[in-house]
């Protein structure tokens, strides 16, 4: 029976879910203050990897996280005015961090992220955009064997969960990816991953299609949302009310703005993440690769060479400090000697993170008739199409083909 279905966010996600869900014959709607794909779907690093189901927390977490702090050229940034506002999250993140829940969140991601490319694969036919997607297998370039012994744990993890990872020495990673010189000791390639070209257009082409298949965008702010003894009933929005049926959040990282209005309250955090994009001709890459050290992939984007790393709590409102972008370009130079910055361009994005780094995916918990897919922090792009589909499934009444009990929003 087709249904009215109305979705929070024109993200990758949303347009993932609503794709999937025209596909079933539903009346879809996206609602966004912003044309499709402008927020943290616009400049991720654009990996799409089935093996990346090692949650940011691991044992230990707590011992490095001083290191990453005190180093101005780290990782990792945490305003102090945000710093107590986050606290709970940041225990939360620590509770998860345990050896027996990292084993069941590795259990959990993996057969999610492992549909990555198939359930792509649709979609990017149907809106004629397979050329933006590339499988082909990323680079981990270690500068020493300590650095990458140390690293053993998330390996193992992804090992133990059938993900194909080939070591390399000096002379491996040279033929892989001949332009990172021979400054690396242990590299590791994952030939099963890959990327997409421009995530931004990614999205605003899926959601051209959708558009073209009767689905619809507008482009309005949610306010607040109506809620009636049958559950929601209108979207208050600055351009008047929109009657609701069914209705979906998809917000990223403000998806808990509209959780807690039908008592979901959920641990979110927007995770700060920035790029440079490089023009520069002369540095080319036939793959993605991934820098241990600094924490940073390097991918080749159709319009030039794309570092993307740094993770900075500071809150959803906070203005960017292009100053974690100056830590990413000299990166670069490090990495790659010489490249011209001369048309960079930065970029920030707010990461939907849960504190135990698995997404929220099925229904409200006390609400019928309302659904979220959100929180898929460093994972959103993998995430976006599997996540669609699982929900259109579930929606459909159909047996998802992933299991969304760990994905269940009642988890804390
Ligand atoms: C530097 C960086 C690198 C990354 N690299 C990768 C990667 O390589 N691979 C990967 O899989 N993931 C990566 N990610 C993560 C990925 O980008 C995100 O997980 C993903 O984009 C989240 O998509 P989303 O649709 O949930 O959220 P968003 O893209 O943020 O979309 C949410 C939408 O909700 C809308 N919205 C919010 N509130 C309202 C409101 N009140 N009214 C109307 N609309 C509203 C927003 O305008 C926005 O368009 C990276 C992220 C960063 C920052």
């Amino acid at each position: 029976m087709p249904k009215n279905i109305t979705i929070i966010g024109a993200g990758i996600v949303g347009i993932a879910t609503a794709s999937y869900l025209r596909r079933d014959g539903h009346e879809v709607t996206v609602v966004d203050m912003r044309p499709p794909g402008e927020y943290t779907s616009f400049g991720n690093a654009g990996i799409l990897s089935p093996g990346s189901c090692v949650p940011q927390a691991l044992p230990g977490v707590l011992s490095k996280v001083p290191g990453y702090l005190s180093d101005p050229l780290g990782p990792l940034a945490i305003r102090p005015a945000h710093f107590i506002k986050a606290l709970p999250w940041f225990l939360r993140l620590v509770l998860a961090s345990r050896r027996s829940r990292v084993e069941q969140i590795a259990d959990a991601l993996r057969p999610l992220l492992q549909q990555t490319f198939e359930a792509y694969a649709p979609l990017v036919e149907h809106a004629k955009v397979s050329d933006l997607i590339r499988q082909t297998g990323y680079t981990v370039a270690y500068s020493s064997r300590a650095a990458f012994e140390r690293d053993a744990l998330p390996w193992q993890l992804r090992r133990e969960r059938g993900v194909l990872i080939e070591e390399l020495d000096r002379d491996g990673i040279a033929e892989k990816v001949p332009q990172l010189g021979n400054g690396y000791e242990v590299g590791l390639f994952l030939p099963e991953q890959g990327f997409v070209r421009n995530p931004e257009r990614l999205t605003k082409a899926l959601a051209t299609r959708l558009q073209q298949d009767g689905g619809r965008i507008l482009q309005r702010k949610v306010l607040d949302i109506e809620i009636g003894p049958d559950g929601p009933r209108a979207l208050v929005t600055d351009a008047g009310n929109l009657a609701v049926e069914t209705l979906i959040i998809c917000a990223g990282s403000h998806s808990n703005e509209f959780t807690a209005k039908f008592g979901d309250k959920v641990p979110l955090e927007a995770e700060r993440g920035y790029h440079v994009t490089y023009s520069d001709p002369s540095v080319t890459l036939p793959m993605p690769v991934f820098l241990p050290q600094y924490k940073v992939f390097v991918t080749p984007m159709e319009m030039g060479l794309r570092i993307a790393g740094q993770s900075e709590f500071a809150g959803n409102g906070a203005e960017p400090n292009y100053g974690r972008a100056d830590v990413l370009e000299k990166q670069m130079q490090q990495i790659f000697p010489g490249i011209s910055g001369v048309d960079a361009t930065k970029w920030m994005g707010r990461r939907p993170s849960m504190p135990d780094s698995l997404p929220v995916i099925g229904p409200a918990s006390r609400l019928p008739n309302v659904y979220y897919a959100f929180g898929h922090g460093h994972i959103g792009l993998c995430g976006g199409a599997p996540s669609g589909r699982a929900l259109a499934d579930l929606i459909a009444g159909r047996t998802p083909t992933v299991d969304l009990q760990p994905f269940r929003v009642t988890r804390f």
